[in-house]
């Protein structure tokens, strides 16, 4: 609603337009005028009755505004004071009387002046009015808790509500809005609506401020922060100072390691100089904790601790005899052993020794030769026991890089000494038994010959300065009692054998199983699975029937995996509550351990036309195999099979070659080769086979098929033959016996030179065996093929 103005006010009056800071009808605030126009417009009011109309730049950069840049509602106000600045520029406390709206410009020079009418609020007063009014001054306090800056002045004005709309113009003076929005609240007529708009700035404004404030909150974690970590560097710094300190205590620490760890001269040399290095280095130095590491591995290696080197020979025996069934020449063997190694030990102690110094002798080292499970390992383990050493086992199967010998020279990321230094380490004595397993299973390839660094371990002439890549200084190692185990020889490089003293393992017979097992594996058993010997027990018959059809090796490991099995569900069963304890009888087996696994492999049921029984030899011990040979006709050819290999081949050729250089004994015609064909087939056939021991079986074979008479089926026979006739010794005798017993042979041909192996076979083997031992193939067949005894003699 608009009134006109009475007539006096009617009058004309100054105009001070403000950039900012508008005030509003019932509210005072001090304001400052410093442009000229401003200066003369309130020096003429002062002349005048000291109003002045107080209109809004719609720009507030505008510095010397016309009419149009002015809004045209504006505040009808009283100049209650003024103080003239240093500059000239006035500061006026100005009270806001009514709110006016230009109804004409009269003059705008030297300062505007207007003639105004008066504009009022349409006001009303219901409950809306109340809660928006009581909404605010909450809000504001709200605001000001949140850190809103109000004049204390204004603050009193609004808590002491005069009137909503007293309250309204209050409220626009200390909200926090544009100039334009202070301009539309000025410009609202409805109170209603004025203070709607108020509503909504203020609650932006608390929301701003909350916002800000926890902005600030997280500024302050922020900062409280950063503070922290200044601290905590601050920290850091003095404990990297009092560190300094200590790295020195670690340098020293370092260096009474190295003293304590009496290494030789040159070694405690260079292992001082990579110290130096290493002090002078930061800390952070990547190169640091290589330095220390080497420095760890140089100074735990037992430079000069050695367990006593005493051997008592009585108590080794007693030892070795209490650890192991059997083996009695080996335990001979080993004892003689160590017996020439005591006596040098003795004699060496008479001449002065110095550092450093070859050994005269040449000492060689033992290497245990046979199949797995036979007891290699833990005769090592027995002989460390009865010398009083340290033991230790690498495996050196697959290696192929030399490196894994010798370790990697330190350039290397992640370098480490090679095994046998790790070994040596790992013992902590620098005079262990150090079993090298597997010695035949080294391979070589592009990086280097692993057998060659080997070689240099174990030769005495050389071993007492081992050069190890990573340590890059020499270690004695010839006070280590090295053991090498392998299958075979054949793949052992001859330089590295030329060293060894082979010791052979041959398989253990189903008796000496049967006695191993019951004497020492199942105690061993018992005690891994906590069993007392009345918890579990197995009857003799039942663990032959273990040894006959749950195994077929040469060792007892097998046999040792199943006495576990077997006492292992003996254990859940007693922990079941289902039995106190077993007693495991022959019909118990299978349930246990679930059907046989092998059949008992055996000799043929009749005596049959081209088939003779082989005995052969195996990784896994000895076997029985059958040579079959089928003749046929055809243009002369010899056909092989059954996964032959080279040496077995010629065999083959061999005996054919043999059998046609004396066809008219075995009655056969001239040129019967011409019409026939042969066929040598050695089941089974996905089994390689090797080796000329064969010889006399082929042959035997093929006399057979050509001739039409009946092999005996209770004849079993190894040797190699020559194109002669003439039968050469073979290897492996005591597996062969031993498997040929197995597989019920009644009658072995073996070559005459090998009668002495029988020495090493059980009596009760060689008790149910004939043995017949041949010199010419004649012989072989006179046996083999009874029907020739007239012929041939
Ligand atoms: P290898 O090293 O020859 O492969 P292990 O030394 O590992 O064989 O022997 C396998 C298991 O057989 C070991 O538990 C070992 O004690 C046992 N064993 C082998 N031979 C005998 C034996 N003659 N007397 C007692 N236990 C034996």
């Amino acid at each position: 609603m608009v009134f006109l103005l009475g007539s006096s006010e009617q009058s004309i009056i100054p105009v001070v337009p403000v950039r900012e800071g508008m005030i509003f009808p019932f509210t005072e605030n001090l304001l400052v005028f410093g442009r000229q126009k401003s200066i003369t417009a309130i020096n003429e009011a002062l002349n005048r009755d000291k109003k002045i109309v107080i209109l809004m730049q719609k720009n507030p950069s505008i510095n010397d505004p016309r009419k149009e840049d002015l809004y045209q509602i504006g505040v009808l106000a009283l100049i209650e004071k003024t103080v003239i600045g240093e500059k000239g520029e006035i500061n006026a406390l100005i009270k806001g009387l009514e709110k006016v709206r230009v109804t004409e410009f009269i003059k705008e020079s030297p300062f505007f002046e207007v003639k105004v009418e008066k504009i009022v609020d349409e006001i009303s007063s219901d409950e809306e009015v109340e809660a928006m009014v009581k909404h605010i001054s909450m809000q504001i306090k709200k605001a000001i808790n949140l850190g809103k800056a109000v004049d204390f002045v204004f603050l009193m004005n609004i808590l002491n509500i005069v009137s909503p709309q007293n309250f309204s113009y209050q409220i626009a003076m200390v909200l926090d809005l544009k100039e334009s929005e202070k301009q539309k609240l000025l410009e609202e007529t409805n109170l209603k609506k004025r203070l709607m708009k108020e509503v909504e700035y203020i609650n932006r404004e608390v929301k701003i401020l909350e916002i800000e404030q926890n902005i600030s909150a997280k500024t302050q974690k922020k900062f409280e922060q950063g503070m922290k970590e200044t601290f905590l560097k601050e920290k850091m710094k003095t404990i990297e100072e009092e560190l300094g300190g200590g790295e020195d205590r670690e340098i020293k620490e370092m260096t009474n390691k190295i003293k304590k760890a009496k290494m030789p001269k040159d070694v405690e040399e260079k292992a001082l100089k990579e110290l130096k290095r290493l002090s002078k280095m930061s800390q952070f130095n990547p190169e640091a904790s290589y330095i220390k590491t080497y420095l760890d591995w140089l100074t735990d290696l037992p430079w000069s601790v050695s367990s006593p080197n005493n051997v008592d020979i009585k108590q080794a025996e007693k030892i070795l005899n209490e650890d192991h069934f059997g083996l009695k020449k080996i335990k001979e063997r080993i004892l003689e052993y160590l017996a020439v190694m005591e006596l040098r030990k003795r004699k060496e102690k008479n001449q002065e020794k110095k550092p450093n110094q070859k050994k005269e002798y040449q000492p060689t080292i033992l290497c245990f030769v046979g199949p797995p499970g036979v007891g290699k390992t833990s005769i090592g383990k027995s002989i460390a026991r009865a010398l009083n050493r340290k033991f230790i086992k690498i495996s050196l199967g697959g290696i192929r890089d030399e490196a894994e010998i010798r370790g990697h020279r330190r350039t290397y990321v992640g370098a480490l000494p090679g095994r046998i230094i790790q070994g040596i380490k790992q013992a902590g004595t620098n005079n262990p038994v150090f079993m090298l397993d597997e010695i035949d299973k080294v391979g070589r390839d592009y990086r280097g010959d692993p057998s060659a660094a080997l070689l240099e371990a174990l030769d005495p002439e050389q071993n007492h300065a081992f050069s190890d890549h990573y340590l890059e200084v020499n270690f004695d190692l010839s006070n280590v009692f090295f053991i090498t185990t392998a299958n075979i020889l054949d793949t052992i490089p001859d330089a590295l054998l030329d060293r060894l003293e082979v010791i052979r393992f041959p398989g253990y017979t189903e008796d000496e199983k049967f006695n191993i097992a019951k004497n020492y594996l199942i105690k061993k058993q018992l005690l891994a699975h906590s069993l007392s010997p009345n918890e579990a027990r197995i009857t003799d018959e039942a663990l032959k029937i273990i040894i006959r059809r749950y195994t077929r090796e040469a060792g007892v490991r097998e046999l040792e995996r199943q006495i576990a099995t077997l006492f292992r569900k003996i254990a859940r069963e007693i922990i079941e509550n289902k039995n106190k304890s077993k007693t495991i009888g022959v019909s118990d087996v299978p349930k246990y351990l679930g059907p046989y696994i092998y059949s008992a492999q055996i000799i043929e049921e009749k005596d049959k036309i081209g088939i003779v029984t082989g005995l052969a030899w195996t990784q896994a011990g000895g076997d029985i195999l059958f040579i079959e040979v089928a003749v046929m006709p055809g243009k002369g050819h010899l056909t092989l099979t059954g996964h032959l290999g080279d040496v077995m081949k010629e065999s083959c050729q061999a005996a054919l070659s043999y059998i046609r250089s004396r066809w008219q004994i075995f009655g056969l015609k001239t040129n019967f080769f011409n019409n026939l064909d042969i066929h040598v087939h050695v089941p089974e056939g996905a089994v390689p086979k090797d080796g000329p021991s064969a010889g006399i079986a082929i042959t035997t074979a093929m006399v057979s098929a050509l001739t039409k008479k009946p092999v005996r089926r209770e004849v079993g026979m190894t040797g190699e033959i020559t194109l002669r006739g003439r039968v050469l010794e073979i290897g492996g005798v005591k597996e062969k016996i031993i498997a040929a017993h197995r597989a019920g042979i009644k009658t072995v041909i073996l070559p005459a030179d090998n009668k002495k192996d029988l020495e090493d076979i059980p009596k009760y083997v060689l008790k149910d065996l004939r043995f017949v031992f041949v010199k010419h193939m004649d012989e072989v067949l006179k046996v083999a093929i009874p029907t020739f005894l007239k012929k041939i003699a």
